[in-house]
């Protein structure tokens, strides 16, 4: 059997990888980069750098989900195909389960088909680049996701956000970003958030798909209608009593979504 060490990583240099890799400066955005490939690993993270934020690696799944639940992270990029822990897996985890429940999430994924994307985002992925993909481009979508990060939580510094929100059985909390349905919290991730926002803001105004991709996504033009269906979906599980039956989110057919007339 032929070894092959180019890629992988000793013992030593695999806790190294998990450290930031200049020295820390809390103002500078931290960016963990799941990424088994030690090549694409060490040109993402040398770009993030480039751009002045503070990349930390993980090597695989494992390493990565636990880097998640030990400090929170502005961004993760997170490989889809990983040994071990895979990418699907350790996103849904980290929405579960860790201080980065509401980190923005980019995924890398190696295949082109739709089927890998829509898994992507259906596990709380909250945008998604194919490999192989452009170093500008990743800094772009980088970039975007970071700017709506950061809008969020300046929102939430300066108490900028709108009052709570009542409607039926939820409870929508804008400046602490924080959902109750009944009495329970539910965690929703940055674009679920925004969706159900949107439309609960608004009850009874029918919204088009293409109005929801420009209000939730922005400035991110590589999502398809097909995207708001999926968000949609993973939004009623989160906060219909019944998925199948919704109440808050009701499909118009033929033109989009709208929050039911209170
Ligand atoms: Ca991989």
């Amino acid at each position: 059997m032929m070894a092959t060490p180019s890629s992988t990583l000793s013992k030593h240099e695999a806790s190294r990888a998990g450290q930031p890799m200049t020295s820390v400066q809390p103002e500078r955005p931290s960016v963990l980069v799941v990424e088994d490939e030690a090549r694409i690993r060490e040109l993402v993270s040398l770009h993030l750098q480039l751009e002045g934020l503070a990349p930390v690696e993980a090597i695989d799944g494992d390493a990565g989900l636990s880097l998640a639940r030990s400090r929170k992270f502005d961004l993760i990029i997170l490989d889809l195909m990983l040994p071990g822990l895979d990418g699907v897996t350790v996103c849904r985890a980290i929405r579960r389960e860790s201080a980065n429940a509401d980190t923005p999430i980019l995924m890398l994924t190696a295949r082109r088909e739709e089927s890998d994307k829509v898994l992507g985002l259906d596990s709380g992925a909250d945008d998604y680049l194919t490999k192989p993909f452009g170093i500008r481009e990743l800094l772009a979508r980088t970039r975007a996701l970071l700017r709506r990060g950061h809008i969020a939580s300046a929102r939430q510094a300066n108490g900028e956000a709108a009052a709570p929100v009542t409607y039926k059985h939820i409870e929508i909390d804008p400046a602490r970003r924080r959902v109750l349905v009944g009495s329970r919290e539910v965690e929703l991730t940055f674009n679920e958030f925004e969706l159900l926002y949107v439309l609960v803001s608004s009850p009874g105004i029918v919204f088009s798909r293409e109005a929801l991709l420009s209000k939730v996504w922005k400035d991110q033009t590589f999502v398809t209608v097909r995207s708001v269906d999926t968000l949609v979906k993973r939004v009623r599980k989160k906060i219909e009593r019944d998925p199948a039956q919704p109440e808050i989110i009701l499909t118009v057919w033929g033109a989009g979504y709208k929050a039911a007339d209170v």
